[in-house]
């Protein structure tokens, strides 16, 4: 492997002694691992049902390293599920020294794809909230579809500027995560062509951006609330200094010691850096507290438009037919879409909000069609109809495959479960199970 002589000599800053050991480990198999989705299921419930040996990694609280030769773990039916987010095991540190608790409203606001979001909404386990922002809308688009897969019902997903959003919500959040992009010198040994597109200016424009982002990111945490700022890289610009520059432009910020016992440490003592030798691909995490205490401020709420009596009445009506306990949220119509929104939020304007809650259903012609995610996210002992399916039902694959299945479960729009997990719906008629899983995610 040839790394760059300047990029060696900023890692000898950084690991001293260490460094050899670092190129040498360039000859072994990236480490892999996934995290384990309380939404959907227990590390002791899932982990009897995996293929593959599994190992505990010291970073995550639900995180496990997997072999690296698992081969198509995406088109795993408990992947399907939302069991678990394939997740490189260091990066799942940040989220552990967020010290989530249940309740609180967090920022994640660089959240694409959504691995780190995905803990977070885990760790809430469908308490407070989750607001995932991504700016690069495309991207946004595979956080709704990740969320969709994990079940998450309490989150908003949206594609706006940190300088925009942070601000419009001032003081909303107890935790913020800003997992910046960066010049990804973490992922050099997963994917070496990374190397060629490093430069010295590019680490300096990077550290440039984080700046910026992290000082939009201040304004929405509340007073005594928890920020957490993550990298995939080594770079002391982008890491410490990136920190230290915060520290002293923004005076309410202060650091908030880690002694969580992984990474190694730093020259700050509100920081840790993950390398190859302490067993992640790379990650840098600090951790640093607004000063003083309060309550998070509400979200701002725009005035609800009225809502359709007839549409409301059909939605009720649809609500009822599917679950036999409803789920704690309430019913909002926008347009042709029904949607089940997390309690207290009304409608958000102006702030790039892509999806608020589930999306339950559409109208076509006065019927409502329902939604993907209204299955997904639901918990099966709320609803009326399930057909319950294992691993080593044939049925499991040609479901997911978007194949009629059989169905013994009486007539009407029936969710469809993996180990207990749900995944998907379909409707069912004479024995047989109409296939309603997403094109886009059926396997091929
Ligand atoms: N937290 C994500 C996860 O765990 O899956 C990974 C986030 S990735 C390291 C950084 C994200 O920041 C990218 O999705 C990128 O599109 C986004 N980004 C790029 N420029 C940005 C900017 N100026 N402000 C905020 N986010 C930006």
């Amino acid at each position: 492997m040839n790394l760059p002589q300047d990029f060696i000599e900023e890692l000898h800053r950084v690991l001293g002694d260490d460094t050899q050991s670092y190129v040498r480990s360039f000859s072994d198999p990236p480490f892999r691992g996934i995290s384990i989705n309380r939404l959907k299921t227990t590390p002791r419930q899932l982990l009897p049902l995996l293929d593959f040996r599994t190992e505990p990694s010291p970073f995550y609280q639900d995180g496990y390293y997997i072999p690296s030769d698992v081969q198509k773990i995406g088109s795993s039916p408990l992947h399907h599920a939302g069991a678990f987010y394939v997740q490189e095991p260091s990066a799942s540190s940040a989220v552990q020294l967020l010290n989530i608790e249940k309740g609180d409203y967090v920022l994640d606001l660089c959240a694409a794809p959504g691995g780190k979001s995905a803990q977070i909404a885990s760790l809430l386990s469908g308490s407070g909230l989750i607001w995932s922002n991504e700016v690069v809308r495309n991207r946004a688009s595979v956080l709704v579809s990740n969320f969709e897969r994990m079940g998450i019902a309490n989150g908003i997903v949206s594609s706006c500027y940190p300088d925009v959003l942070c601000p419009a919500l001032s003081e909303c959040f107890d935790k913020v995560l800003v997992d910046a992009p960066c010049s990804g010198e973490g992922m050099f040994r997963k994917n070496p062509d990374a190397v060629n597109e490093w430069s010295r200016e590019h680490v300096l424009s990077c550290a440039a951006r984080q700046l910026s982002i992290l000082q939009s990111a201040v304004s929405a945490l509340r007073p005594g609330g928890i920020m957490v700022y993550s990298t995939c890289t080594f770079s002391p610009e982008e890491n410490e200094m990136t920190v230290r520059q915060l520290l002293s432009l923004c005076p309410d910020m202060e650091p908030f010691p880690i002694d969580e016992p992984f990474g190694r440490k730093t020259d700050l003592d509100n920081a840790v850096r993950i390398t190859p030798l302490e067993g992640g691909e790379g990650h840098f995490a600090a951790r640093l507290r607004k000063s003083g205490s309060g309550p998070r401020r509400d979200l701002p709420q725009n005035k609800l438009p009225p809502q359709p009596r007839e549409m409301l009445r059909a939605a009720e009506e649809f609500m009822d037919d599917i679950f036999v306990r409803r789920p704690d949220m309430s019913l909002r119509i926008i347009g042709e879409r029904l949607y089940l929104m997390p309690k207290g939020i009304s409608s958000l304007q102006g702030l790039g909000v892509i999806r608020a809650g589930i999306l339950a259903g559409e109208f076509v012609k006065k019927r409502i069609e329902p939604a993907h995610a209204l299955f997904s996210a639901s918990n099966p002992s709320e609803l009326r109809r399930v057909l319950p399916l294992t691993l080593d039902d044939p049925r499991t694959a040609a479901f997911l495959s978007g194949m009629e299945i059989d169905c013994s479960a009486p007539k009407g729009y029936t969710a469809v479960t993996i180990e207990g997990m749900p995944v998907g719906f379909g409707k069912c008629s004479s024995s047989t199970l109409k296939n309603k899983y997403p094109k886009s995610l059926r396997l091929s």
